[in-house]
């Protein structure tokens, strides 16, 4: 019998960013003894990360803002394959959460009477982005955190323990779920300090895990985002929808090479920056495609009087979504108009006084100064497309969060459906809130659910951890530093931003390659805090991450959101109804199935012109 720590909780929640934070405070709410595990310390979450806001249509800035307009802009941003029912639940409940977080200590900046401050992003009709500066991200850790700490003085009062129903369990990864029967029973993982593993026992497991991005080469992603939630969810028996739709933000910083791919966050063009190519053209008002011509300036004379009168202008185009932005800088690229280091310029310099800029966006000017010694309120960015958010994920019940598989739950990045093809900036931090929320939710109600509680079997765990000690056990394997980077170069240039066919053949092949020589891969030394050995565990997960994208990928032929097929260009009402579901085969490799979406309730149809809805549904589904 495999040696390791146990513990037994009624809810393990895996993942410390926003949404795990959420589900971890309802859970223990709903009087859930309850663990959050997080492979990062604790605090140092994606979501920390997240700069410009958060969307909830509270009205604040524009009282015609309302969570139909909200909902309508989701379902735009992601072209029609939203999953309705989580469109309408986050525009409903967004408001409810931000105002919640004040409640919990959150200090959001304010307008000018006293109410939170809401600000532009690109696919928003109105200001709709609580934040605080261009660190909303941190805000929303540092709160949840406080909440966290203030349940858990609440717990010490009543048993003389702060850790009796709610505790971290931080710098911990875990590498299996286990399950009795069809039902999750806990989850094993590892310190990564000692290596020593870890047992835990639970019938309701919610994955927070976050996102995909380490797959690939250029990215705005941090070390944890390996996909380990998606790959553990298929390895438990569910499934997962929408993995072709990856985002590539349009700005990521091209410049200098060490920091390629970092984020420039969008509220760069929200507060007045506008993109340039190298022959100074604002080159976006040659993008505009159809489906949103009605919605954005014509010239830049119009565009700019946006920015003071949104309600008699139309959008400058530079607020596009995101994945018409990023095609647009890719193509300006290509077209030989590009800066020196292979992006475009995006200049807020000339737009605002340089104290604006300091005050409105104190993080970017930072972080040009120091990382490469551009001083943003004097001189252009240089800026291109990075992989950036991962819009596919486990498919869950939009009202309880619950996957497929009884008692496991998924909230935020690690889930799917919401987003669609597409994801509005704003929508992540939202996302995590009332999803978070809700998977709590679900996994109390689940616990309260069952007659009996699942059994841990004694041969799955001894399996896991065989599994994790793998990379040990062989000598004269390759080493999975090189497996990796050679893993994140073919999905950068074989399923990228622009994909075809032979490329997407060529990348499966490359990706069955890695699967022979993860197998054979080797990690040198001990257990003991080991890099190496962390990252071949995490390869695994990559892997099975990246055949899903690559396949489902291949499989998608038509162009929407953020998959864009150079042999099939246009968007197909066809394709809209269909989703690609991903599942493991018993041999562990990717198999991806056709279903349908389940058609939009006849209320929600209602709130768009059907001329609008022409552009993406087949004639059956226009209502009568
Ligand atoms: P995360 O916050 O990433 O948390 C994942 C957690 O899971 C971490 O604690 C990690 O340690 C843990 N974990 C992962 N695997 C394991 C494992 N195997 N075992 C144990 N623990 C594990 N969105 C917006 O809406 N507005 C913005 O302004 C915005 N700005 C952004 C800026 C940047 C630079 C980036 C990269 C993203 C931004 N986003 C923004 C997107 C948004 O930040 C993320 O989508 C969101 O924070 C994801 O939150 P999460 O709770 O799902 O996961």
């Amino acid at each position: 019998m495999t040696e390791l720590e146990r513990h037994s909780y009624d809810v393990v929640v895996i993942g410390a960013g926003g949404a795990g934070l959420r589900a971890a405070i309802e859970a223990r709410e709903q009087g859930k003894r309850t663990a959050i595990i997080c492979k990062s310390l604790f605090g140092k979450a994606h979501t920390v990360m997240a700069e410009g806001g958060c969307a909830a249509a509270m009205g604040n800035a524009n009282s015609n803002d309302n969570w139909q307009v909200h909902f309508r802009d989701t379902m735009r941003g992601g072209k029609f394959l939203n999953n309705w029912r989580m469109a309408e639940l986050h525009a409903q409940e967004a408001p409810d959460r931000v105002w919640e977080l004040e409640t919990y200590g959150a200090l959001f900046d304010r307008t000018p009477d006293g109410r939170i401050s809401q600000r532009n992003f690109g696919g928003h009709t109105y200001p709709r982005l609580a934040h605080v500066g261009d660190r909303t991200g941190l805000e929303l850790i540092r709160t949840l955190q406080q909440k966290i700490v203030s349940l858990q003085q609440e717990d010490f009062e009543a048993t003389g323990d702060y850790e009796a129903n709610l505790k971290v369990y931080a710098e911990c990864t875990v590498t299996e779920l286990l399950k009795d029967g069809d039902a999750i029973s806990g989850a094993f993982g590892y310190w990564r300090e000692s290596g020593r593993f870890v047992l835990f026992e639970a019938p309701a497991v919610v994955l927070a895990t976050g996102g995909v991005g380490k797959s690939f080469k250029v990215t705005s992603n941090s070390w944890e985002y390996t996909g380990d939630g998606h790959a553990l969810a298929m390895r438990a028996g569910a499934t997962l929808i929408n993995m072709e739709f990856i985002q590539f933000h349009p700005t990521g910083m091209v410049w200098p090479p060490s920091v390629k791919g970092i984020l420039v966050t969008e509220s760069v063009r929200g507060d007045g920056g506008v993109l340039k190519n190298s022959e100074g053209k604002r080159f976006m008002f040659e993008y505009v495609p159809d489906v949103f011509r009605a919605q954005y300036a014509e010239t830049e004379d119009e565009a700019d009087r946006w920015y003071k009168d949104p309600d008699n202008n139309r959008r400058p185009p530079e607020l596009l979504p995101r994945d018409e932005v990023a095609r647009a800088i890719n193509s300006e690229v290509k077209a030989g108009r590009g800066t020196p280091h292979g992006g475009v310029f995006l200049d807020v310099s000339s737009r605002l006084p340089a104290e604006e800029i300091t005050r409105r966006l104190p993080s970017m000017h930072h972080q040009f100064k120091e990382l490469a010694d551009v001083d943003i309120t004097a001189e252009p960015m240089e800026v291109g497309p990075t992989c950036h958010y991962v819009m596919g994920g486990v498919e869950v019940d939009p009202d309880t969060a619950q996957s497929r598989v009884p008692g496991l739950f998924a909230a935020g990045e690690v889930a799917g459906g919401m987003h669609g093809s597409n994801r509005l900036g704003g929508n992540s931090l939202s996302d995590l809130l009332v999803f978070g929320r809700r998977a709590g939710m679900g996994a109390a109600t689940y616990v309260d659910s069952l007659k009996d509680r699942p059994k841990i079997d004694e041969a799955d765990v001894d399996a896991a951890a065989t599994d994790a000690l793998a990379p040990f056990e062989l000598e004269g394997g390759e080493n999975p530093y090189t497996i990796h980077q050679e893993l994140q170069q073919a999905m950068n240039d074989l399923v990228g931003i622009i994909r075809k066919e032979e490329e997407m053949e060529q990348a499966l092949g490359r990706l069955s390659e890695f699967r022979s020589r993860i197998a054979k891969m080797t990690v040198e030394g001990h257990r003991q805090f080991n890099p190496g050995w962390h990252l071949a565990l995490d390869l695994r997960n990559m892997l099975t991450v990246s055949e899903c994208v690559a396949k489902a990928a291949l499989q998608r032929q038509e162009s929407r959101g953020g998959h864009t097929r150079d042999d099939y260009p246009a968007m197909s009402a066809d394709w809209r109804k269909k989703l690609l579901v991903c599942a493991l085969d018993a041999d562990g490799s990717v198999n991806v199935t056709e279903d349908e979406q389940i058609p939009m309730r006849e209320d929600l149809l209602e709130l768009f012109e059907v001329d609008e809805l022409k552009k993406y549904l087949t004639e059956e589904e226009l209502p009568a």
